[in-house]
């Protein structure tokens, strides 16, 4: 292994600090920097959307009309250049037809929007001369990198020694679109692909799918993840494709941004305060009631939840055992998410029934997350599965001790607390039951009355490393491996695709 400094492109479509829905945002905002930070040239690509202010970015227009090829046609966008941190520069793709919207997602042309950009990326590098070892691809909408890579960028010399890694952040979502996606990609020459054990794959375009079977090597997102999405139980239909490249599928686990997640300089609290100072975290929480039309109630455990209201994060348990909590344990409970209405509307009739004790915001507020995190006592997280789950490690940070399903990068990071003994990091569960769930509350309810123990287990929690030095180290590797193998679709999943090719072949021509 050399320790030579490696040209890595990095794609993201949301980056912190300029747009964010969930956990992709926060590791494309602070991976690049750690990865930065241990001396390689890395650069993220963004999309220019319309509601990043312009002031925000400092940024120079360093490439106009940039001709990008979609479709049979060619659109033009202009690069800008500016800086995500430490030195890391961010290029943003300015192409107002598809991206001066006010949102990320949803819209209509959701798949040419991103197949452009992920396009335009390509050819931006190729405009500056930049020619990256590494194109590091997040999600479905980067997943027709490692496909162009091996079709029409195949004899392109720029891209001769340029890798792909494809990271799962969640095998959920797949960007499924019909055929003339494979058109507006360039790519319908290249024909449909299928599988032995995958019939729809040839019925649809599967971004993803198409990712995961073209990428040098995939990796997502925790260890425990990167063994769950093998089973058909996990595996979103994708399974079989994922089991034939075993050996190039690989678990590295996020980190979060310490200095930007950090109770001891967060400007949104009211107090800031260290593993020694915890009992100034009390002002944090009576500033939370406060906030959110609580009674103050110091002793009283307070519960929270911050997440997409999705049936994924857990909102039909949680809705499940919000009224005992309430009942039962005397709790409080604070929900900051935005999802499905039926789950919304679910909570907000809980909070209208349960005034004094349940608080419930539906919508997507930076601040507020800050505050919860260091004002509440636990944080839950009942996730059905979890790549990896941001919001328990960020909550240990800042001392709010987790409840967890056992699962995914939940199951990597929070360990349960043995009474006995002090180990453990917080509460865990393993059935996906509301029964379970509750008595993994119960438990910490009970140990958050118990105040030596609970501080204990609070500054364990605050102990541990989440910081993204041990993960990029883990990602240089990777990337150091790949440039040593040959590129290609890896050679089991290669066979077992070309047989069916045959087959399909052979079926047409009786
Ligand atoms: P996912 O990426 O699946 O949504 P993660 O746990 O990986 O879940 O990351 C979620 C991130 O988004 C965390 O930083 C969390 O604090 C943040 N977040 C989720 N919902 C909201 C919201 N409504 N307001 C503010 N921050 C939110």
């Amino acid at each position: 292994m050399t320790n030579t400094p490696l040209k890595i492109l990095y794609l993201s479509v949301e980056v912190v600090p300029f747009a964010k829905t969930g956990g992709l945002a926060d590791v494309a905002g602070a991976l690049p920097k750690a990865i930065g930070a241990l001396g390689h040239d890395i650069r993220v690509v963004m999309p220019l959307y319309g509601f990043i202010h312009r002031e925000q970015l400092h940024g120079k227009r360093i490439l106009k009309n940039l001709a990008v090829p979609i479709g049979k046609e060619q659109d033009k966008c202009d690069i800008l250049e500016g800086h995500l941190g430490d030195g890391v520069p961010i290029y943003f793709v300015d192409n107002p037809r598809l991206f001066d919207r006010d949102g990320i997602y949803m819209y209509p042309d959701d798949a040419e929007r991103f197949i452009y950009y992920a396009r335009a990326a390509l050819e931006m590098a190729k405009a500056l001369r930049w020619q990256p070892d590494i194109v590091h691809c997040n999600d479905w909408h980067t997943g027709m990198v490692p496909n162009w890579l091996q079709t029409i960028y195949r004899d392109d010399p720029f891209f001769a020694n340029t890798r792909t890694l494809f990271t799962i952040h969640n095998l959920a979502y797949q960007g499924i679109f019909g055929h003339r996606v494979l058109e507006i990609a360039g790519v319908a020459h290249h024909g449909f692909l299928a599988h032995p054990d995958l019939y729809d794959l040839n019925n649809v375009v599967d971004l993803m799918g198409r990712a995961l079977i073209f990428a040098d090597a995939v990796n997502t997102v925790s260890p425990r993840y990167a063994q769950e999405i093998m089973t058909p139980e996990r595996g979103e239909g994708l399974d079989p494709i994922l089991r034939d490249r075993a050996e190039t599928v690989f678990g590295i686990l996020n980190g979060i941004d310490q200095a930007l997640w950090n109770p001891a300089s967060d400007r949104y609290l009211s107090v800031t305060y260290d593993g020694e100072h915890l009992e100034q975290r009390q002002t944090n929480k009576q500033a939370l009631q406060a906030l959110s039309g609580l009674p103050s109630a110091p002793n009283a455990p307070l519960l929270a939840m911050i997440a997409r209201l999705v049936e994924q994060k857990g909102a039909d348990l949680l809705a499940q055992i919000a009224e005992w909590a309430v009942r039962y344990l005397d709790a409080q409970l604070i929900i900051l998410g935005t999802g499905e209405e039926y789950y919304q509307n679910l909570f907000l009739d809980l909070a209208k029934r349960f005034p004094k004790q349940i608080a419930v915001n539906i919508t997507f507020n930076e601040a507020l997350a800050h505050r919860i995190y260091g004002g509440s006592d636990i944080f839950l997280m009942p996730s059905h599965f979890e790549p990896c789950g941001l919001g328990q490690m960020i909550a240990m940070r800042y001392g709010a001790v987790p409840v967890a399903h056992e699962t995914g990068g939940l199951a990597d990071t929070v360990h349960n607390f043995n009474p006995a003994t002090g180990a453990g990091n917080g509460f865990t569960f393993h059935d996906y039951t509301p029964e379970a769930f509750y008595t993994a509350v119960v438990r910490a309810v009970e140990t958050y009355r118990q105040p030596k123990q609970w501080r204990t287990l609070q500054a364990t929690s605050m102990k541990a490393d989440f910081s993204w030095r041990k993960s990029a180290q883990q990602y240089i590797a990777l990337y150091q491996k790949m440039l040593e193998q040959p590129k290609g679709i890896p050679y089991q999943l290669q066979e077992r695709m070309q047989l069916v090719q045959q087959l399909a072949n052979s079926t047409e021509s009786t």
